[in-house]
């Protein structure tokens, strides 16, 4: 191969900069040319495509965000709509594509795969919901941002003996509010994993007033129920002033920390290296510290996540 592109897709993640930075800077130092396309797989059907230089990533490694821009584009499910991609691609002579988002971005990367055309998937999201990758870029970042969030809520909450409910980022996986509830000494934790149980919850919510604990901080992933809601059932039943806090969009932004950095840099150089290999159709993952590669497809439809079934126990023996 002689050119590769590169795209970021998805929600943005803190690290997409570096592993953008990583992929062209490979590419270059390997006398490979390489493409930006703009906002993800939407650019790519615009054909929105341009050349990029060792000073098109200049001072990027430090920067939340992606400055390739990033998109949702439903449309891509269409395989005409693909079809016009693969033939942006091949006018400006590409010939294979790194991917920098999460399980959506790769379901589009492993189409254009399976339509004869090389993908490698990187896995940048703060969800940390891909597979064979104990970590994704940006989870990192998205943790202490989470962190310094809840560290703020229980300075308030315990001065007011207030209850405190921290809805956490993570789409259908529970890492980002496990890790940060930890992390945070959070009270009760509330997973895709563990399920909620409101019952079981306000039960514990006494347990730790009986204790005499000035405050309780409920972290909860989104999308498993309305917080505002919960959040006025257990000041009904408990009678205690309690609060909803949903930390939204604040997660996703600010600079990356050291290890997205690191982990995006050798993701993308990586990603150029199974490209110059001849490999198509991989994702690319970290596990046990080193680099490794699977099945794009594998990565979707078979691989699972481990469930931190040790940490969720650690949680309740710190209560
Ligand atoms: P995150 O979970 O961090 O937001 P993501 O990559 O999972 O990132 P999605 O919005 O699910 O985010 O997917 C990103 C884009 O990938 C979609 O907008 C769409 O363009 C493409 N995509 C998603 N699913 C498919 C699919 N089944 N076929 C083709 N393209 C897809």
């Amino acid at each position: 191969i002689k050119k590769i592109g590169v795209l970021t897709s998805g929600g943005d993640a803190p690290g997409m900069n570096a592993a953008v930075r990583g992929v062209v800077r490979m590419a270059l130092s390997e006398g490979l040319e390489v493409y930006g396309i703009y906002d993800g797989y939407q650019g790519l059907h615009q054909n929105r495509i341009e050349k990029l230089d060792r000073k098109s990533v200049s001072d990027v490694i430090n920067k939340g965000g992606t400055f390739l821009g990033s998109a949702r584009f439903p449309e891509f499910k269409e395989e005409h709509v693909r079809e016009q991609a693969i033939e942006n691609l091949k006018l400006h002579g590409i010939d294979a594509l790194v991917v920098i988002g999460g399980d959506g971005s790769y379901m589009g990367a492993k189409k254009l795969t399976e339509m004869g055309y090389p993908c490698i998937g990187l896995p940048g999201t703060i969800d940390n919901d891909v597979a064979g990758t104990d970590y994704t870029i940006g989870y990192l970042t998205a943790m202490n941002t989470v962190i310094d969030a809840i560290d703020r809520l229980r300075d308030t909450s315990s001065s007011h003996q207030r209850i405190s409910i921290v809805e956490v980022m993570g789409r259908h996986c529970g890492d980002l509010t496990l890790m940060s509830a930890i992390a945070g000494g959070c009270e009760y934790i509330i997973t895709p994993e563990t399920g909620l149980n409101k019952e079981n919850l306000l039960e514990k919510i006494k347990e730790g007033i009986d204790k005499g604990k000035k405050h309780a901080i409920i972290a909860i992933t989104e999308l498993m129920t309305d917080v505002n809601e919960l959040a006025k059932y257990i000041e009904d039943q408990t009678g205690r002033e309690t609060r909803a806090t949903v930390l939204g969009h604040i997660q996703r932004g600010g600079q990356p920390t050291a290890f997205d950095r690191i982990l995006a840099s050798r993701m993308g150089a990586y990603a150029v290296e199974l490209l110059m290999e001849g490999h198509g159709g991989r994702c690319v993952g970290i596990q046990n510290e080193q680099m490794v590669h699977h099945d794009i497809i594998d990565a979707i439809e078979n691989m699972r996540r481990p469930v931190r079934t040790e940490l969720y126990t650690l949680a309740e023996k710190l209560f």
